[in-house]
């Protein structure tokens, strides 16, 4: 009932009957459960109908609070939204995710105190908290496994650490799947299957499958950044991170962009600077992003002709470099990709470009506390709040 009331604008008992079948009598005993909690509000009735206006509910998006984090390898992003996503105070930082759990955590929670403050909330509020990784997270449990790039963090308890404060659920993923589920959440709710591609200092992808994240069977599903590419006979092989040769990442990513610039004798410190100087029309970087997209392109068509996404959205930092990495991704998938796959397929660029990681990581939260029983602990805060 509560997903019927959060998709319009507003329900009447007559309509929550005529859509639910249910008895006026249950609809009445569970709307009181949902008010009690301080889930609905009453909003301009419906005067179309002549005489008293029936009294139409909506969602009180302002219910509850979520307090959300997008830590990336070296920038994080962190957010208090209300349960409708809408972001009251954000903040971002640098932060070495190297530096292990402890340190990264401490500092979490303390931008979460403070971002509280900023908007002039009670830690009370809080419904839930999400977390996103830069690195594979087992998501039922919540803990990272074998993170390459997050010494210490194999296996540590993320949710207990604020579990413990806060006494609400904590959910961690992956940072790619949080952007994924950002997107959809946002904009394309009405998309079954949509693929998100990253490319930034790595290169990931999200799988949203039938309007759900796709994990596989041990977290590792989207790693396309480690598909083997084939190299022109005159180039030398390149060792990627992972200890292969020749993967997406080690030829196509922001990083391995910035290198390729550094040989050339170009300042390029990483995959920002990349960008700018993409968006200083540097030729070098213009032609190099144009290049990546192709190579990111070859996999996707592959993902395409496999999967059968109707969007692709591109995200990631060098998602930003003007239109040339889209350019080349949209060059190599529309004619690689079979015309059955690709006649309703959309590619376009992220629209929420960095926030797409914690607004995604509040919808996670969102949407697991209000499905929960309303009997469940983080409805018993929302009410206590
Ligand atoms: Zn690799």
């Amino acid at each position: 009932m509560l997903k019927l009331i959060r998709q319009g604008e507003g329900a009447t008992r007559a309509d929550l009957a005529e859509r639910t079948g249910l008895a006026r009598s249950t609809i009445t005993q569970r709307l009181e459960q949902l008010q009690r909690l301080g889930l609905l509000k009453e909003v301009g009735g419906n005067a179309s109908t002549g005489g008293r206006p029936p009294m139409r509910l909506a969602f009180n998006e302002d219910a509850g609070l979520v307090l959300a984090a997008d830590l990336g390898a070296t920038h994080s992003r962190l957010a208090v939204t209300n349960l409708g996503g809408e972001v009251l105070a954000e903040d971002r930082g640098e932060i070495e995710i190297a530096a292990g759990p402890e340190p990264v955590l401490d500092w979490v929670e303390d931008r979460f105190a403070k971002l509280l403050e900023t908007c002039s909330r009670e830690r009370s509020e809080v419904a839930g908290i999400g977390i996103g990784l830069p690195g594979p997270v087992e998501h039922s449990t919540g803990l990272p496994r074998n993170p390459p790039i997050m010494p210490g963090w194999d296996g540590f308890p993320v949710p207990e650490r604020f579990a413990g404060r806060y006494g609400v659920p904590v959910l961690v993923d992956n940072d790619v799947n949080i952007m994924a589920l950002g997107e959809h959440w946002t904009d394309w709710q009405e998309v079954e299957h949509l693929l998100f591609v990253k490319v930034g200092t790595g290169i990931g992808c999200g799988i949203v499958v039938d309007r759900a994240i796709h994990r596989g069977a041990d977290g590792a599903a989207g790693d396309i950044g480690h598909v083997r590419l084939a190299i022109d006979e005159e180039s030398e092989d390149v060792v990627c991170s992972c200890g292969n040769l020749n993967c997406l990442e080690a030829l196509a990513s922001g990083g391995a962009m910035a290198r390729q610039l550094r040989a050339a004798g170009i300042d390029a410190r990483d995959s920002r600077a990349v960008v700018e100087l993409t968006r200083a029309g540097v030729p070098e970087a213009v032609q190099l992003v144009r290049h990546s997209g192709r190579l990111v392109g070859e996999v996707v068509a592959a993902a395409v002709n496999f999967f059968n996404p109707s969007v692709i959205v591109v995200g990631g930092d060098v998602a930003e470099a003007q239109e040339q990495l889209l350019a080349g991704i949209r060059e190599v998938v529309y004619q690689r990709s079979l015309p059955l796959a690709t006649r309703h397929l959309r590619i376009v660029r992220s629209p929420l470009a960095d926030r797409a990681g914690v607004i995604g990581a509040a919808a996670m939260v969102i949407e697991h506390v209000l499905a929960l029983e309303p009997d469940s602990a983080p409805f018993g805060a929302i009410a206590a709040g």
